[in-house]
């Protein structure tokens, strides 16, 4: 029986998942350096080292509601000090703390001239006139000196740094509202199949829901990254070729379905006659058919995922190819979730000669792990329950209760 020429090549082509991995990243290059408002810099790469335009705080304040004295005023408790105002945060002190002086000072507020310490309002009888120290204070405390935060001129979020809440704390601290990251790469995100439909219509006899477009967006949506939806295409090359067109205005591109060898898989000729789509039969359970390849265009090339259509594979091969190519992208130097080895407590039977990723659930007090249950993959639920993968080498033809196994903890972020 004569062989298709896809079919001939993915017999040609069986890769391991390692060095799948390996050429989509070599092939997979930062985006240019963009200007954004702090306000949508979350989650972004940082493509400059910020700099502090001043001391922060810029004045010596208070970290106390209570009086600002001079410290050797108040080595024992039980001295009285005459109060001779009060400073509150914004305002500016309007006198010089003298001998045997206080002010009143508010949380933020500078120290005025003359005191070094403050004494916290609950270590006082809290008067306006003449205040009682009830309790000594050491010289000193309670104040914040000025740059103890930042100093001007340091740099204070270095270039290549992921822009958490703190960060953009910082930045704000130092006044930047434009800052200057890696651009957020856009995601076009598209399903093929005839038996598809969209998920606010009735499936009828022979029909499934569309669930990869919905998934596929989601998981493009958790890494930062703007997808942007082009429907369902049906298995139909013109109508492929239409939509890739479109899909080609992204800066990368992932299909589901359509990949294998099937007659009504046209998702490898049509990028091959767009671009060059290399289809790999990856040693991998599930996803085995994955199709990687670049559209051309005038701007360039624009890389392109075929995953398949199964949508256990197809998420699953995100998160194993496409997560760490759209992290790269996005300008993380992090790609890879964390590892840890666990005792598995039941049994996965799997295919020999194939590495499969199990979906597990980890649990981190007793460093075990199990199964979620049927690992079919069409079974999405798996997924679902799953908080891990469980990483099973290629050559045995299953894992036993009682092994160690290394498990990818997909619930946390990279951290390699
Ligand atoms: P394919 O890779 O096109 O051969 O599809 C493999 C299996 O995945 C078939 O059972 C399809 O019906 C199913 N499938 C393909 N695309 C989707 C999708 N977008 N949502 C849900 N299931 C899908
Ligand atoms: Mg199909």
């Amino acid at each position: 029986m004569p062989t298709s020429p896809s079919a001939a090549q993915a017999a040609r082509t069986t890769l391991t998942v390692d060095e799948a991995l390996d050429r989509i990243l070599t092939r997979i290059t930062p985006l240019e350096r963009t200007q954004i408002p702090l306000g949508e810099a979350l989650g972004s790469v940082l493509a400059e080292d910020a700099i502090a335009d001043r001391d922060i705080p810029p004045f010596r304040n208070s970290a106390m509601d209570g009086y600002a004295v001079r410290g050797v005023d108040v080595q024992q408790g039980g001295m009285r000090l005459r109060v001779i105002g009060a400073v509150a945060a914004g305002a500016m002190p309007e006198f010089t703390v003298g001998a045997g002086e206080a002010m009143r000072i508010m949380t933020g507020a500078p120290m005025p001239d003359g005191a070094d310490t403050v004494v916290r309002v609950e270590d006082t009888d809290n008067a306006m006139d003449v205040v009682t120290i009830t309790r000594a204070t050491p010289p000193g405390l309670s104040v914040r000196r000025a740059g103890e935060d930042l100093r001007s001129g340091e740099v204070v979020v270095a270039h290549g740094t992921v822009l958490r809440p703190a960060e953009i704390g910082v930045l704000a601290s130092i006044g930047r509202d434009r800052v200057t990251t890696i651009r957020r790469p856009n995601v076009a995100v598209l399903s093929t199949g005839d038996e598809l439909v969209d998920i606010s219509d009735d499936p009828g006899p022979g029909r499934i829901r569309d669930s990869n477009r919905h998934s596929l967006t989601a998981a493009v949506r958790a890494l930062n990254c703007s997808p942007f939806e082009l429907g369902i295409v049906r298995d139909d090359a013109s109508d492929l070729r239409h939509a890739l067109g479109n899909a080609a205005f992204g800066d990368l591109v992932l299909t589901s379905g359509g990949v294998s060898v099937g007659d009504h898989d046209h998702v490898k000729p049509v990028v091959d006659s767009m671009g060059a789509m290399d289809f790999w039969s990856i040693a991998i359970r599930p996803g085995r058919p994955l199709a990687f390849g670049e559209l051309r265009t005038k701007r360039g090339n624009v890389p392109i995922f075929g995953l398949p259509g199964n949508p256990v594979s197809a998420l699953l091969t995100f998160e194993l190819f496409v997560r760490p190519a759209l992290l790269k992208m996005a300008g993380h130097t992090k790609l890879h979730r964390p590892r840890v080895k666990a005792k598995l407590l039941d049994r996965i039977e799997k295919p020999t000669g194939l590495r499969m990723f199990a979906r597990g659930v980890y649990d981190r007090e007793d460093g075990t792990v199990r199964s979620t249950g049927p690992q079919g993959s069409g079974i999405l639920r798996s997924m679902a329950l799953a908080t891990c993968l469980i990483d099973l080498p290629e050559a045995p033809a299953s894992a036993e209760p009682g092994e160690t196994v290394t498990v990818i903890l997909t619930d946390l972020p990279e951290d390699h």
